[in-house]
């Protein structure tokens, strides 16, 4: 490929949205472009990632024995309705009309439809054990779309479902995708993790997440140094004691101002350090009896990053803060709030209100914590976007850093983590609803038994830059890059040599299977080094002039800290 011919369309700045750096230097790198709230443009560089990504994935899927189809992306509501899923959903289900007034929803995932082909075309035990997945366009629409390709709308993701007579057989075809999806995440070259998540309702211990470890990660994992257990916050909570944790006492130092203060004022105020990572968010927890009498009260307190536009909040009065509140330490609320809704209530009424996790901080309007008095009160806390619904007081179960781990083998730690992955064991909850049977051995129709595995196609390449990157760009591992060497002359416009030099070194490469691109569109040497670098490409050749009198070309990794002279035939064993 020629970078002339190709559309490179590198920004200098990124979009004042991007809160994260997969999102910051993929735009930047001219990978995507947004086009609405959560939609994406692919452009030609993210694409060929995404190709790549898809083509790993469509390998060992069809290694592991699945089947690919394309089911539509516009489904009849019909088959919706038949779960009861089109009434279940909620506002992520994308619904739309026809001019026939008839109802259609664009697929967020697709058990009905594959149910559907399951029910007609897989009619006896003879058929099975099958497994169908799709590489496809999925659309959800998120309540909070954002961090670019991570959490988009419109999304692609490798949708399967298995098919089997039996729950034994059911459990093989999960095992199967099991030992398919490590081989798949080995091959991008990231850090991974798989976690055991909750099978919900259908029971059972049959559904694991794939998670690419990262500070930006919006879930908390759980995992045991000492053994192979891991799982994610909403599992190991499931496993842990019930009840609120007692919150490690921190009294308060200082009497607050009444007005607005910063966070630092807050830090301060409270004898607590600054947590850099997190959002500020302080709120009150009441627990009441059945008489509605306040039992126990309980302040949380997150502190916000001192950069973060939102970092001011409204001190009142709060003499009663020192009066029999205590604090949590930071990093015990960051593990509480930060990895599964809190369900707490503002003291002021007696509703109780969800608050989510640390990212996606709730906006509380005229938010009042603090004491259980009048007038005591941290008031006019105000800041967040949208007030999720209120949700029914639940039992908190809490994990932190250091408890011991269910298995008995030693203590827990916590990371964050990007959901990449998740296979899921389904029983027959499609099947059943649906009537989709096959006929066995004894001649009586039974229900399928099923299984779904998902890998977010889209998300996958964001989750690398996440965990690959330097202040000049991104380092894609080799299996995803989109171009694996750039072949960067120097004066290609005036030296004959270096122009035939390029040249013959692109085409040798081309011939033998490197995913190259050289560099013609005629740029001077730094504007030439630092779009590649943005970009991310692994490998950079440069030839010039100097070099080729020495018989030379300069070979530098993305990581590596300078360029290395190479004698000019020894290139491929470089970049190969
Ligand atoms: P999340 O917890 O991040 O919302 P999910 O559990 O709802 O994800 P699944 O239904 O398990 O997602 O879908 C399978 C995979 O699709 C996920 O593991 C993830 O990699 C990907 N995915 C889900 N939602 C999105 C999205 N909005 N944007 C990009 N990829 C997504
Ligand atoms: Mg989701
Ligand atoms: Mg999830
Ligand atoms: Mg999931």
């Amino acid at each position: 490929m020629r970078a002339s011919q190709f559309l490179i369309s590198t920004l200098k700045e990124a979009p004042a949205d991007a809160e994260v750096a997969s999102h910051r230097l993929m735009t930047r790198a001219g990978m995507i472009k947004k086009l609405g709230a959560g939609i994406y443009t692919f452009m030609p560089m993210g694409l060929r990632v995404i190709r790549k990504v898809e083509a790993i994935v469509r390998e060992e899927m069809n290694r592991a024995g699945a089947v690919e189809l394309t089911m539509p992306v516009v489904q009849p509501a019909e088959l919706w309705q038949e779960t009861g899923r089109f009434d279940k959903m909620g506002p992520e289900l994308l619904r739309i009309k026809d001019r026939h007034e008839r109802d259609f929803v664009v697929q967020p995932t697709s058990e009905e439809v594959v149910t559907d082909i399951g029910r007609q075309e897989l009619r006896s035990y003879k058929q099975l054990p099958k497994n169908l997945y799709q590489i496809q366009t999925k659309f959800r629409d998120e309540r909070r779309p954002r961090f670019g390709l991570m959490r988009g709308r419109e999304f692609i993701m490798k949708d399967a479902y298995s098919f089997d007579r039996d729950h034994a057989g059911a459990q093989r075809s999960y095992q199967a995708m099991a030992k398919a999806y490590r081989a798949i995440f080995d091959r991008f070259g990231l850090r991974y993790r798989a976690v055991a998540a909750d099978s919900g309702a259908i029971g059972g211990d049959l559904s694991e997440e794939f998670q690419v470890i990262a500070a930006t990660g919006e879930d908390a994992i759980v995992y045991c140094p000492e053994s192979d257990y891991a799982a994610n916050m909403e599992k190991a909570e499931a496993l842990a004691p019930k009840g609120p944790r007692e919150a490690a006492s921190k009294p308060m130092t200082k009497t607050p101002t009444p007005g607005k203060s910063t966070c630092e004022d807050v830090a301060a105020l409270l004898n607590v350090p600054l947590q850099t990572t997190v959002k500020s968010l302080v709120l009150a927890t009441d627990e009441t009896n059945d008489k509605g009498e306040v039992v126990k009260s309980q302040v949380w307190l997150l502190l916000v990053r001192g950069d973060h536009d939102m970092n001011e909040i409204k001190v009142g009065k709060v003499p009663g803060l020192d009066n029999g509140f205590r604090f949590a330490t930071v990093p015990e609320i960051v593990e509480h709030f930060g990895t599964k809704p809190g369900y707490l209530g503002p003291i002021n009424t007696k509703k109780p209100v969800k608050v989510v996790a640390d990212r996606e901080v709730a906006v509380m309007a005229d938010w009042i914590c603090g004491a259980n008095e009048e007038d005591f009160h941290i008031t006019g806390v105000n800041w967040g976007r949208d007030l999720p619904e209120p949700d029914a007081v639940a039992d908190i179960r809490n994990v932190v850093e250091g408890d011991a781990s269910p298995d008995g083998k030693g203590k827990l730690a916590i990371e964050r983590g990007i959901e990449v992955g998740h296979i899921f064991y389904l029983g027959t909850k499609y099947s059943v609803p649906m009537n989709a049977t096959f006929l066995d051995e004894d001649g009586k129709p039974k229900p399928f038994e099923m299984g779904c595995y998902g890998i977010g196609i889209t998300r996958l390449p964001a989750a690398a830059i996440e965990q690959n990157h330097d202040e000049r760009g991104i380092i894609w591992p080799d299996a995803i890059a989109p171009f694996s060497v750039v072949v960067c002359p120097i004066g290609m416009d005036r030296s004959a040599d270096v122009k035939a030099a390029a040249e013959k070194l692109h085409d040798d490469l081309l011939a033998a299977g490197v995913d190259v691109i050289l560099d013609d569109r005629g740029e001077r040497p730094g504007a030439m080094f630092a779009d590649w670098e943005l970009i991310g490409v692994p490998h950079r050749v440069v030839i010039s002039d100097r070099g080729l009198k020495e018989g030379q070309l300069e070979y530098q990794h993305r990581r590596d800290a300078a360029a290395t002279k190479v004698p000019a035939g020894e290139v491929f064993t470089f970049v190969k």
